[in-house]
C-alpha cells in the first residue's frame, strides 16, 4: 500500500471533523522527518484527533485494516522516534492540547498529550509550581512521556518518569485502560505507568496524563566555572554532587562549543572548558554559603575561575544558549545533519568517559563537540556530517559505536534521554541481553500485529 484507497479515505474522514484528516503532500512531508538524520517514507495520511474516544475509534479501524500508526507530538526527537518506517497513518497530537485540571493543593495536573511543556509551565507558574523535566525544545507532554525526556535540571529534579502518576492509554485494538493512580504512593501490582513511559508509542497511545508538579525555587544562583582541561571540569562534577550542595544543573561545555555560542549569541565567555552550574535555595544567604563551598570544590579540581552572582538576565541568556547548543552546531555546519551520541554512565565513571570520547573523536579526525548533562552522567557528542557521503558518515557511526560500547561496558546506557527510536536500535541487545527478548515478548503481547510505531526500539 502506498496510498489510502478512496474507501479508506472516506472511512478516516468519517472518524474526525473534515479539517482534521489530510492526505495533502505538504502535511505528509512535514511528518517524515524529526531533528535526526532519519527520513521516513511519505505517510499515506495525517490525522489530528481531539479526544480519547476519537483515538480509540481510529486505532480500532487501523487494527482492522492492518494499517501502521505513527504517533507524533512536536517532532523534536533526535533518534527518528516518531518518523514513519513504512506507509501508514501519522497521528498528530497537537490539537489535543488541553490542560484539563490543575490541582495546586495536590501539586498535580491532568493534561492531554499535545500540551506543550512551556504552556504547562506558564499555567503552573501562576500557582508557584512547575513541571521540571526540561529537554530544551518546546516538546509536547505526550512526546516527553513516550521518550522519558529529561535535561538540564534532571540532576536535582529527575526525569519525566518521576512525574507521571496516572495515564489513560488506548491500546492497539482501540481498548482504553487507565494505569497508576493519584495517590502519592501505591503498591498495587505491576507498575504499568512505568512500562508506558519511555515506550516511544510502540505499545499504545497516551491520551491523558496526571503529572506531579513541584514548587518553584525561591532563589537561584548561577555560576560559570572555567578549567584548563575538560576532564578536570568533569572531575569537579562528581565532587560537587558528593558535597551535598544539590546542584540544580551541572552542564559541561568544551572550548569549541563555547566558541560557537560566543559567535552566535555574543556571550563573551572565555573559550575554555567550562561548567555552567545552577543552585536553588530558600534565601540569598543560603546560596552565598553554597557558592563559597562550590568555589572551594571547583578550585580543588583545578578550576581557573569561578564566577557566581550572575544576574537574572545573564542567567537566562546562558541557559537559552545552552538549550540551543545543538541548533547552534547545526547552523554552524550548513547542509549537514548531526549524529548525536547520548550515552550515560554513573557519575564516578563520567570523567573517564569524557577522556575516552575526546580521544575517539580526535583519533577518527571527525568534527565533534563533546558536552553533556554532566550532573546525571549524560554525555553528548554532536558530530556534523552529510549522510549522503557514505564513507564520511560511516566514520561518525564508528565513533558513536565505540563510545556507546564503552558506556555499556562501564554499566551505562546507549541513551540517557533521547530514546532508542531508529538510531539506537542496534545497541539494544548489547545493553539488555535477555532483557531485550522479554521486551520483544511484551511488545508482541500488547501489539500482536506490530502496528504501533513499528520499527522503533526493535
Ligand atoms: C535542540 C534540541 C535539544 C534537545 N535536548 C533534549 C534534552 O536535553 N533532553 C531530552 O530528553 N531530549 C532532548 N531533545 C529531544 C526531544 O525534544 C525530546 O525527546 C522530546 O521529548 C520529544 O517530544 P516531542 O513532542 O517533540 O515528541 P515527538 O518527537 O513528536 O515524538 C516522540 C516520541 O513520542 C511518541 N509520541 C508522541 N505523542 C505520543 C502519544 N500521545 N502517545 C504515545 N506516543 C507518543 C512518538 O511516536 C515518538 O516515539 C532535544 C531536541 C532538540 C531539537
Amino acid at each position: 500500500m502506498e496510498k489510502f484507497s478512496a474507501q479508506q479515505i472516506e472511512a478516516l474522514k468519517s472518524l474526525v471533523a473534515a479539517d482534521r484528516f489530510s492526505t495533502g503532500t505538504s502535511h505528509r512531508e512535514l511528518h517524515r522527518h524529526d531533528f535526526s538524520p532519519h527520513w521516513g517514507p511519505l505517510p499515506a495520511g495525517v490525522i489530528w484527533p481531539v479526544s480519547t474516544r476519537e483515538v480509540s475509534r481510529i486505532l480500532a479501524w487501523c487494527y482492522d485494516q492492518e494499517i501502521a500508526v505513527f504517533p507524533w507530538g512536536a517532532g523534536t526527537s533526535i533518534e527518528g522516534n516518531p518518523v514513519p518506517t513504512r506507509i501508514g497513518l501519522v497521528m498528530d497530537f497537537t490539537r489535543m492540547d488541553k490542560i484539563l485540571e490543575l490541582r495546586p493543593q495536590d501539586l498535580q495536573v491532568d493534561v492531554q498529550p499535545g500540551v506543550l511543556r512551556k504552556t504547562l509551565n506558564r499555567e503552573a507558574g501562576r500557582h508557584g509550581l512547575f513541571f521540571p523535566p526540561d529537554p530544551g525544545a518546546d516538546a509536547t507532554i505526550g512526546g516527553m512521556i513516550a521518550n522519558n525526556a529529561s535535561g538540564v535540571r534532571t540532576v536535582k529534579y529527575g526525569a519525566t518518569r518521576d512525574y507521571v502518576m496516572r495515564l489513560t492509554v488506548v491500546l492497539p485494538a482501540g481498548d482504553t485502560i487507565h494505569t497508576g493512580c493519584r495517590a502519592p504512593k501505591s503498591s498495587a501490582g505491576y507498575d504499568l505507568t512505568r512500562l508506558f513511559v519511555g515506550s516511544e508509542g510502540t505499545l499504545g497511545i497516551v491520551t491523558e496524563a496526571t503529572l506531579r508538579l513541584t514548587g518553584l525555587p525561591a532563589q537561584h544562583l548561577s555560576a560559570v566555572v572555567t578549567f584548563e582541561r575538560l576532564e578536570d571540569a568533569s572531575q569537579a562534577v562528581a565532587l560537587l554532587i558528593a558535597s551535598g550542595l544539590e546542584p540544580a544543573a551541572l552542564e559541561l561545555l568544551p572550548a569549541n562549543l563555547i566558541g560557537l555560542l560566543n559567535r552566535e549569541k555574543e556571550l563573551g565567555l572565555p573559550e575554555v572548558p567550562s561548567l555552567f552550574c545552577e543552585f536553588h535555595g530558600i534565601s540569598d544567604a543560603a546560596l552565598d554559603e553554597t557558592a563559597v563551598l562550590a568555589r572551594e570544590v571547583c578550585m580543588d579540581c583545578g578550576a581557573t575561575d569561578f564566577r557566581s552572582g550572575v544576574s537574572a538576565a545573564e542567567r537566562q541568556q546562558l541557559w537559552q544558549a545552552r538549550h540551543e547548543a545543538a541548533e547552534t552546531i547545526h547552523r554552524a555546519h550548513p547542509g549537514n545533519e548531526t549524529l548525536i551520541v547520548d550515552a550515560a554512565v554513573s557519575i564516578s565513571r563520567y570523567p573517564e568517559m569524557v577522556v575516552f570520547a575526546q580521544s575517539v573523536v580526535a583519533q577518527a579526525q571527525v568534527p565533534g563537540y563533546v558536552f553533556g548533562h554532566a550532573g546525571d552522567g549524560n554525555l553528548h557528542v554532536v558530530m556534523p556530517g552529510d549522510p549522503r557521503n557514505e564513507d564520511a558518515w560511516q566514520k561518525l557511526e564508528a565513533v558513536n559505536r565505540r563510545i556507546v560500547t564503552r558506556a555499556v561496558e562501564l554499566g551505562g546506557t546507549c541513551t540517557g534521554e533521547h530514546g532508542v527510536g531508529i538510531g539506537k536500535r542496534q545497541f539494544m541487545p548489547l545493553e539488555h541481553g535477555g532483557g531485550y527478548d522479554l521486551m520483544k515478548q511484551i511488545k508482541t503481547l500488547i501489539d500482536p500485529k506490530n502496528l504501533m510505531n513499528p520499527g522503533k526500539i526493535f
